[in-house]
């Protein structure tokens, strides 16, 4: 046994050591940059920033209060949820996009850009989707395994979280909640019903942070809670700007203290968490990452 090889088997102990102590793990990070960043994407289709303001949400509360919400943040054309979530997880607005396909299609028609969950795949990142509609998986086709995709309603979703990430966290998740907009077009916009489904919501948040504290993440993790659109009397076409305003908060370790413009477009929020995860921006998107986003000293890509 030489001396670089005597001296190899310590320091791979002290890495394994180090890397249980953390709570981390180096692999998905560039050696030495640290704890990898993990993005965490909440979707709550159709939550109005003022029914979130109206109902009990005591977790979204917090969040707001050490991190930051977009005063102004907005959908755009056509203020529906497939092309909605199309422009959040693409960057890309309908001028580019032109999809108007708001149903569940088998197959799917092909996607007109990458998504964030593409751009993962690409640079080895690895992502999960949990979501409550099945026609997302236009964005991203269903499936199990490393990068598991899963169609799963509000109430299980702390519980598929769990399931998911039992061999490690992956560096995106993307959640996306249908009963605030399910209850939307049953009883109204800001009806009884719309408000409890905030607040059920509200819950599942709690699930998630509770889980990204429990992980160890907190400090090396961005939350981005908004929504596809509002609505207003049962439906969301535009026409009002309650169909149009949605809420856009940061919070995490990475979010904390942050500073956000007034203005947020849905499609910015794609370009925000490719540079979070210090992931390359596709050129000529609609949407600009968000400046005013801090990084942890110790949190590498
Ligand atoms: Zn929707």
């Amino acid at each position: 046994m030489n001396a670089r090889s005597r001296l190899r088997g310590p320091l791979v102990a002290l890495a394994i050591a180090c890397a249980g102590l953390c709570g981390c793990s180096l692999a998905g990070g560039r050696p030495g940059a640290g704890r990898p960043r993990l993005v965490l994407l909440v979707s709550l289709d159709g939550a109005r920033p003022d029914g979130i303001a109206q109902a009990d949400t005591p977790y979204i509360d917090d969040l707001a209060a050490s991190g930051a919400a977009a005063d102004d943040a907005r959908t755009a054309y056509p203020f529906s949820t497939l092309p909605s979530h199309i422009a959040m997880l693409t960057g890309l607005s309908f001028r580019q996009h032109q999809v108007l396909l708001n149903g569940y299609g088998d197959p799917m028609p092909p996607m007109p850009g990458a998504s964030v969950f593409d751009v993962c795949d690409e640079h080895g990142l690895t992502s999960l989707m949990l979501a409550g509609k099945k026609k997302l998986s236009m964005i991203r086709p269903l499936s199990e395994g490393p990068n598991t995709s899963r169609v799963v309603p509000l109430h299980g979703i702390g519980e598929a979280l769990r399931e998911a990430t039992e061999s490690g966290p992956p560096r995106f998740i993307f959640v996306h909640s249908a009963s605030p907009d399910l209850e939307g077009h049953a009883e109204g916009w800001m009806s009884p019903g719309y408000i409890a489904a905030i607040h059920r919501c509200d819950g599942m948040v709690g699930e998630l942070v509770a889980w990204v504290r429990e992980s160890g993440l907190w400090d090396s993790t961005l939350i981005i809670i908004t929504a596809d659109h509002g609505g207003s009397g049962t439906t969301h076409n535009g026409e009002h700007p309650e169909d149009i305003q949605i809420p856009w908060i940061v919070s995490g370790g990475l979010g904390a203290g942050a500073e956000l413009p007034e203005r947020v477009m849905i499609y910015d929020t794609a370009p925000t968490v490719l540079r979070m995860l210090g992931l390359p921006i596709p050129e000529g998107l609609d949407g600009r990452p968000i400046e005013g986003l801090r990084t942890h000293p110790d949190v590498g890509r």
